[in-house]
């Protein structure tokens, strides 16, 4: 290994003015031809590809209670989460997971810099695991690839194209069906895709508009997507910082690159990095940057170019890790170590946040109840010895099952007062149906000999079908002691 130390990448910072896939002087597009990539990240991002792609497809038919796994319907605003429905009550509950969902991704970012791109982001994951890879089994490698594009019109290319384009829309209008599933159920989604399209307009509209928009990502926009549109991308430069892993190369020990000539002395081995300046790093990157030049904006964190260079310094009998993960500074001061104490304490928090959502989620309340006085009514004289006021209620279901409610009064002010009397107005009794809520008004009355002061705090319980199922408190007004 060299013993030449340098703090800087090589090339100075003039990349970071244009993009790599924008020509400089035509402004027009550079078409990335990625070189395939091999090696056991790319086989490791394989595996877990398919186990995600596979819970993606899956999930909109797996039921729990007879409601989907998931279900993210913004339109009626009815959110399932495993199984589990939210109603608008519940909204703290997500407006907490979302500031949540924030704080972890900018403290994860921080981190450990955009792993979520290169493994899990959808957007790769589907464009490098499943539309690259029928590209590669159509057209070829890179290389095959910009032959076939620079190519006359012949059959053989008429036919590659089209077959490509075919397989990619139908692809797309895989995922759009997919997506919509998570919108508004795949019932919903089978009903539009069986039934005359007469009687489903809109939803077929919607189907077709996100095929094409999908089509578009995948056939077309690519690697730009990641560049220019996504926001998460575009906030990487305020979230990283010279402490966070990204991927990086490791230019203290790669540079000064150079060429691995035939008849090479030690003393020119000595003066030279261990980068051998053979590019594969940079044909293999999907968004067509070279990683030589320090951490950029358009770099995914796939791993392409890690797996490139430790095929080849296993070729050249050099230690893996030229490009690796791992942090400018542990760069520059040759640390090895990713989990410095920063990186654990971070950790701990964003387990506590999940920790603490969790918990929330888990102690979420079954059933919702208010039981407010009626506004402008003070109390009125019943049945000789009676004080009466009225109430209006309101018991939210957030259970699957069908719930006859009826009120009484807990425990310690049964103790305390008794003769006390619920009367619901109307001739049921009030019903909450599966996710929804009952609405009505009810009287209680108390005995006046019971009544300590002119405002008692009443403690009610909920029943149903003789289990308590939800707990309130409300007040009680009565003539002056
Ligand atoms: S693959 Fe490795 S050796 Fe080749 S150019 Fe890239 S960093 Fe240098
Ligand atoms: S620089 Fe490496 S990790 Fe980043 S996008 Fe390119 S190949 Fe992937």
């Amino acid at each position: 290994m060299s013993t030449i130390k340098q703090t800087q990448p090589p090339q100075g910072e003039s990349f970071r003015d244009h993009i790599s896939t924008v020509d400089e002087k035509s402004g027009k597009r550079i078409w990335v031809y990625p070189k395939k990539p091999k090696g056991r990240f790319y086989r490791w991002r394989t595996w877990l590809s398919w186990v995600l792609l596979g819970f993606l497809f899956l999930a909109p038919f797996i039921k729990v209670n007879g409601h989907p796994l998931l279900l993210f319907n913004i339109i009626e605003r009815k959110f399932i989460l495993f199984g589990v429905q939210f109603l608008p009550q519940d909204f703290h509950l997500f407006v907490f997971a979302a500031l949540t969902a924030i704080v972890f991704l900018i403290l994860f970012t921080v981190i450990y810099g955009r792993i979520f791109c290169g493994w899990v982001c959808p957007q790769t994951i589907f464009m490098e695991m499943v539309f690259r890879k029928i590209e590669y089994l159509i057209e070829g490698d890179a290389k095959a690839q910009k032959r076939l594009a620079k190519a006359p019109w012949t059959a053989e290319k008429i036919f590659k194209k089209t077959l490509k384009i075919g397989i990619f829309f139908l692809i797309a209008v895989l995922i759009a069906n997919v997506f919509l599933s998570y919108i508004i159920g795949v019932d919903q989604v089978l009903k539009i895709a069986s039934e005359p399209i007469s009687q489903h307009v809109g939803g077929f509209i919607a189907m077709l508009l996100f095929s094409f928009a999908f089509f578009g990502v995948f056939a077309y926009m690519r690697e730009q997507v990641c560049i220019a549109i996504c926001p998460y991308g575009r906030l990487q430069g305020v979230m990283i910082n010279q402490d966070t892993v990204v991927i990086a190369y490791d230019f203290v020990r790669g540079e000064p690159r150079g060429k691995l000539r035939k008849g090479q002395t030690d003393s020119d081995t000595q003066k030279q990095g261990d980068c051998i300046d053979c590019k594969l790093c940079v044909q293999v990157c999907p968004t067509g940057i070279d990683i030589r030049n320090g951490t950029q904006l358009e770099c995914i964190n796939c791993t392409a170019c890690i797996d490139a260079c430790d095929a080849v310094m296993d070729k050249i009998g050099k230690p893996r890790g030229l490009i690796r993960y791992d942090s400018y500074n542990g760069i520059v001061r040759g640390e090895k170590k990713i989990l410095t104490p920063r990186v654990i304490a971070y950790t701990v928090v964003l387990g506590l946040l999940i920790l603490g959502n969790i918990l929330l989620l888990s102690n979420r309340s079954q059933v919702e109840t208010l039981l407010l006085r009626a506004q402008g009514q003070l109390y009125q004289h019943v049945d000789e010895n009676y004080i009466s006021n009225l109430y209006t209620y309101e018991v939210i279901n957030k259970t699957e099952k069908a719930m006859p409610v009826t009120f009484q009064l807990a425990e310690g002010d049964r103790k305390k007062m008794s003769g006390v009397r619920f009367r619901i107005v109307g001739d049921k009794q009030p019903v909450a149906e599966p996710g929804k809520a009952v609405k009505g008004v009810l009287f209680i009355d108390i005995p006046a000999d019971q009544l300590q002061s002119r405002k008692t705090v009443l403690h009610i319980e909920v029943l149903s079908n003789g289990k308590i199922v939800d707990r309130t408190k409300t007040t009680f007004l009565g003539p002056i002691k």
